[in-house]
């Protein structure tokens, strides 16, 4: 039987970024054919369209670039994922890095310049804390 894994949608090729776009990850896509696999897109689980206005961490709260308070949105999704993956028996989950959903050790540094920091993503924090594994694609594939 495969394995069941949880994926950020936006590796698979779908267009839920926050800019409307994906960031479909060929090697991973190629890879998780081997697997049994559901996508997931917490920003979207929450409740914020797409596209939408970027976010980031700030002392544990995620502030859009326009300085509205989404943590709401963010913990709703993040709770979608968790019930999603307790439902299925799910133990392990491959998220997207640096988002402030889905980021595993680094994530951006709340200024908005592109400059990183230590840090999970509200999603892949709840997971870990949960004993769910969370991967980030490049550690998936071995590059790191
Ligand atoms: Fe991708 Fe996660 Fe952001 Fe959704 S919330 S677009 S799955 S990184």
């Amino acid at each position: 039987m495969k394995e069941k894994i949880l994926v950020s949608a936006c590796l698979l090729g779908v267009s839920v970024r926050y800019d409307g776009k994906s960031k479909a990850n060929e090697e991973l896509i190629e890879k998780l054919k081997d697997y049994d696999f559901i996508p997931i897109c917490p920003e979207v689980w929450g409740g914020l369209p797409t596209p939408r206005v970027p976010s980031e961490i700030i002392n544990d709260k995620v502030i859009n670039k326009d300085g509205i308070d989404v943590t709401d949105n963010y913990m709703r999704g993040a709770i979608e994922t968790l019930n999603l993956a307790r439902k299925f028996n799910i133990k392990k989950a491959i998220l997207k890095s640096k988002s402030p959903s889905c980021g595993k050790n680094k994530i951006y540094d709340g200024s908005f310049t592109g400059s990183l920091i230590d840090g999970n993503g509200i999603t892949a924090k709840l997971l870990m804390d949960n004993d769910i594994e969370v991967l980030t694609e490049d550690e998936f594939l071995g590059g790191l």
